[in-house]
């Protein structure tokens, strides 16, 4: 098994509430990570979860282009060694595996999302974080429609040129805050599995709702904080259905439906892993027609459960290193 090479000891930078602009917080759970604790917290105000310190954005940026895929592929879980994780590199490793898992995802996807916005092929859909292009060969297949990505990743990126010609815009989500002459270009922009990972999701949100032409539809899915507290050193962020709907509406979109599976007894044992069931709050959202002023909501489920959190033996996993 090769060992990985790491990039230089992380960066950390402190974080606050990006929904509130406030540091009135409380410790909500950690993760170990190369010798490092990562500590998550809830916002008193709003619910919000978040890691707080966090890597820097530049760290992520370079992590991403460097090592992630990188250690999707070799099956290199951060989450620790042993038998567990060498059974899984056999039965699910490599590239192959990790294709077939984002092909199976997209098969999942596409179609609730085809259901809500019907596309041509004058259609124009981006998809920020788009990895292989898995979801967006899908909707080319079914639509006919142009595609564009958002990937740091050069093996992901070469891929989706390759199989599926997706046309590149950036490298990172952060990257869309800079693009001009693009705006009301896209019909459908998708956040799969992606948001929780944006260090600063703001004004990348702000940039999509530019891009979305005015009829556009924005799609989100992200781990469900009480489906499966997904904290791991990708994840800046948990969110919970409250905490998405206070983001999405503080970055001036309207949730048209939101779909999120309930809280199951299994969770509340407090056993987050092996969850067969769907794990993410989905949300479909349009650009709203007026400024929103933000509607602070206040999230009394995760901050009651990450008060229960702390407690729990699941908040501390060591890493292999
Ligand atoms: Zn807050």
């Amino acid at each position: 098994l090769n060992s990985t090479v790491h990039q230089t000891k992380i960066e950390f930078e402190e974080a606050i509430c990006i929904i509130c602009d406030k540091n009135n917080t409380h410790p909500a759970g950690e993760v170990v990570w190369r010798g490092n604790t990562l500590q998550y917290c809830v916002c008193g105000n709003c619910g919000l979860k978040f890691m707080n310190p966090r890597p820097t954005r530049d760290w992520y940026r370079n992590f991403y282009i460097n090592e992630f895929w990188e250690d999707k592929f070799a099956n290199r879980s951060w989450r620790g060694k042993g038998m567990f994780e060498l059974l899984w590199r056999l039965l699910k490793g490599g590239v192959s595996g990790r294709l077939s898992k984002g092909r199976k995802r997209a098969l999942q996807v596409v179609p609730e999302i085809l259901s809500r916005k019907s596309l041509t092929s004058a259609s124009k859909v981006l998809d920020v974080g788009c990895a292989f292009g898995m979801i967006l060969e899908e909707i080319k297949a079914k639509t006919n429609a142009t595609v564009y990505g958002v990937e740091p990743n050069d093996s992901a990126r070469a891929e989706a040129e390759k199989r599926v010609g997706v046309e590149f815009i950036g490298r990172t989500a952060e990257d869309l805050v800079a693009i001009t002459g693009m705006d009301g270009t896209f019909d459908i922009i998708i956040f799969s599995n992606v948001l929780e990972n944006i260090v600063d999701p703001r004004p990348v949100l702000q940039a999509a709702r530019r891009l979305l032409n005015n009829d556009g539809l924005l799609y989100v899915d992200t781990p469900n904080v009480f489906y499966y507290d997904a904290m791991n050193p990708y994840h800046p962020y948990v969110y919970s259905p409250t905490s998405l709907s206070n983001l999405l509406s503080a970055c001036d979109f309207e949730i048209l439906e939101s779909v999120f599976e309930p809280p199951t007894d299994r969770e509340n044992e407090g056993l987050p892993f092996n969850c067969k069931r769907p794990r993410f709050v989905t949300a479909y959202s349009r650009k709203s027609t007026r400024v929103n002023r933000i509607v602070h909501k206040f999230d009394s489920e995760t901050y009651r459960k990450s008060a229960l959190l702390s407690l729990q033996r699941y908040a501390r996993i060591k890493s292999r290193n």
